[in-house]
């Protein structure tokens, strides 16, 4: 078995050129190996090249150059294996709205050459709490349904690996909530997910690890831990007893009065250590009625990764 679920060799992707079209390099030689059984994000600004990414690997664009592997099959040497190999839940809603979700599921499940005796839509519709809208037209669902029925399309052929192209974006807590439990519970089943995701706060929270890309190049690759260490900020918050009007000047330290009473220092954890900042305050005679320290989050470490433009 690979470790790899995914290998990525100076993929390439070049739209247009011909005719009227100018060209538009969306990829520009993405080196990239996604391990198998982990839950992988894949980030950037709009435009940056995830989709384009994405819909390669589910060949759906074909790369204008380099290689690709899913599940250790080449996706020019075995395309059926390694179509097999992966499910995508695309980015854009396009379901035929003549389809019930058990039509959907049914026809995906055809294309995909799953013999009747294994398929397993009853499965599938529950699990996306469609069961209920089984038989329903397509375009009287919802659009959360929808984004579900796409999770359920996806899942059909029983793929190793389940690609998600922003699968909260605009749909409602409730929603979202179910669709990482889900996540969560395919990957514990052994499942290797990678998904996009504008809100980092949700990357960081499911993600192993992460990769952002900018302007169709890898900025970064590593674990979600790693990335959040990248970053040397670091603020220590202190809410005084009474009022503390002095606050003791310390080198390398910005000091910032925050609602409610409480005061920041904001500084570099490689420099300076948040118990001299606790004792120069004790020191100055303040007393201490709350502390709290605040480290930089994914957003904070994407914005420094990213900020050229
Ligand atoms: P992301 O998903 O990160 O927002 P995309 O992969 O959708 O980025 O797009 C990357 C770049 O490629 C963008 O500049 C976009 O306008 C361009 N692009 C995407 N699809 C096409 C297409 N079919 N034809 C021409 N340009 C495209
Ligand atoms: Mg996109």
């Amino acid at each position: 078995m690979s470790q790899n679920a995914i290998e990525l060799e100076r993929v390439a992707k070049t739209y247009g050129g011909q005719g009227k079209s100018p060209a538009k390099e969306a990829l520009k030689g993405i080196d990239l190996t996604i391990p198998a059984g982990s839950i992988f994000g894949l980030l950037g600004p709009n435009g940056a090249g995830k989709s384009t990414l994405i819909n390669i690997l589910a060949g759906l664009v074909n790369k204008t150059s380099g290689r690709v592997s899913i599940w250790g099959f080449d996706q020019d040497v075995n395309p059926r294996q390694s179509r097999a190999a992966i499910g995508v839940m695309p980015q854009e809603l396009n379901l035929d709205p003549f389809f019930s979700p058990r039509g959907a599921l049914e026809v995906q499940a055809g294309l995909y050459g799953v013999p009747k005796s294994e398929r397993r839509t009853d499965e599938i519709l529950d699990m996306i709490g469609l069961a209920d809208k089984a038989d329903a037209y397509a375009r009287s669902l919802s659009g959360g349904m929808r984004r579900r029925l796409l999770l359920g399309k996806a899942l059909v052929h029983r793929p190793q690996i389940l690609v998600l192209d922003e699968p909260t974006a605009g749909v409602d807590i409730e929603l979202r909530q179910m669709l990482w439990r889900n996540v969560r519970k395919l990957n514990d089943e052994g499942m290797t997910i990678i998904l996009t995701t504008h809100y980092l706060e949700e990357a960081e929270a499911m993600c192993d690890e992460i990769a952002i890309i900018n302007h169709g190049e890898l900025v970064v690759r590593d674990t979600t831990a790693a990335l959040l260490g990248r970053l040397d900020a670091k603020t220590l918050v202190i809410t005084p007893e009474g009022d503390a009007a002095d606050m003791p000047r310390i080198d390398g330290v910005k000091i910032t009065q925050r609602p409610g009473g409480r005061i920041a220092f904001d500084f570099r954890k490689s420099e300076i250590n948040p118990g001299a900042i606790l004792d120069a305050v004790r020191s100055a005679g303040i007393t201490l009625r709350d502390v709290a320290t605040e480290e930089p989050d994914l957003e904070d470490v994407f914005l420094a990764l990213t900020h050229s433009d």
